[in-house]
């Protein structure tokens, strides 16, 4: 049983995890994940090769990453700049940036776990690329890199893809990472990230995938069940900043953690994949420490956490199950893919 408070040191905020309430009766929704079997190519997907999307723009005939600028954009060079004056000490300005979709694989019937080594690397590649490239945009100031995955999360369509929002604003989250990683190393003379690797290597038990640069745990301090972090032992800034050797091993233990969420349940698992990248304003970022974030919606296979008053109310989680519980579990799912098994 695990009933305590434990500290996010990234959020600077409490976590409840109240793991003894876990079996508690529950008489609410439950979620079916598609379990049946996709064709390799669909006609009328807007994001297989060579198909027309709803712009009117065709797809490329790729065969291997594609990246296209977002059709339905949240921030865009068309958003409007003529904007009606809020009142009183309200504010508001243009949505300005670039959405864009990557498209992981022309393959419509697999996922980012199911992509070999070799094709998780060229996306990495991409994801470096796109960094470097909107980045470098004066009026833009953060990469947001994510993939929604699941009809839980409210993706429609299985072809395997993320998207990236390049804005002129630092998304909240990274901003508090910053500041919690900016006052660590102030304090302490080391970085907070790294002082959280240590800490998770010191107990050993929620750490998922280990090789020589690259490191996977659920942390400590998780607010889902299945929380997953995934970084490179060395403290860079961006995913860009990866050499090819610390890039290969990344691509390895993502795709150890992707083939152990799937093998989990033996079905596609859902989750929110966040790259927490530092922003790409110029200042100084020495103590951010790159990372990519799961936040799966899933506490059983068919058991949604509802986000309510806690959460939503009062902007701090309160956990149903205990990390190193879930840890344990995701630690006894070891691929290969539950698919290639059965094939
Ligand atoms: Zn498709
Ligand atoms: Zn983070």
């Amino acid at each position: 049983m695990t009933w305590e408070e434990r500290w996010h040191p990234l959020r600077q905020e409490w976590v409840i995890v109240a793991a003894h309430r876990q079996n508690r009766p529950w008489k609410g929704s439950t979620i079916v994940e598609g379990g049946s079997a996709l064709p390799r190519y669909v006609p009328d997907c807007y994001l297989c090769p060579g198909n027309l999307r709803v712009s009117g723009r065709r797809n490329a005939s790729f065969t291997g990453v594609f990246v296209f600028d977002n059709d339905h954009p949240s921030v865009g060079p068309e958003a409007p700049l003529e904007l009606s004056p809020p009142p009183g000490i309200y504010r508001a300005r243009p949505a300005r940036g670039l959405s864009r979709v990557v498209c992981y694989s022309p393959h419509h019937d697999l996922t980012l776990a199911e992509l070999d080594i070799l094709e998780v690397e060229t996306l990495l590649r991409e994801w470096q690329a796109q960094y470097r490239e909107l980045g470098s945009h004066a009026d833009i100031a953060h990469v947001l890199v994510f993939e929604n995955k699941g009809e839980v999360v409210g993706v429609s369509n299985p072809h395997p893809h993320g998207q990236i929002y390049a804005t002129n604003f630092v998304f909240r989250t990274i901003e508090v990472e910053v500041l919690a990683s900016r006052q660590h190393l102030a304090e302490s003379g080391s970085v907070l990230f790294a002082d959280i690797i240590a800490a998770e290597q010191a107990d050993g038990r929620r750490i998922l995938s280990e090789n020589e640069t690259a490191i996977a745990f659920v942390p400590y301090f998780a607010r889902y069940a299945y929380e997953t972090f995934v970084a490179p032992k060395r403290s860079v800034a961006s995913l860009a900043d990866l050499d090819a050797r610390e890039l290969r091993d990344f691509a390895l233990v993502l795709k150890d953690v992707l083939q152990r969420f799937d093998n989990l349940w033996q079905m596609s698992f859902p989750y929110v994949m966040v790259l927490h990248q530092a922003p790409t304003d110029g200042a100084d970022y020495s103590a951010f420490h790159f990372h990519v974030e799961f936040h799966p919606p899933l506490r059983k296979p068919n058991l949604l956490k509802f986000l309510a008053g806690p959460e939503i109310g009062g902007g701090c989680f309160l956990s149903d199950t205990s990390p190193e519980e879930k840890a344990a579990e995701l630690r006894a799912a070891a691929g290969p893919h539950y698919k290639s098994v059965a094939r």
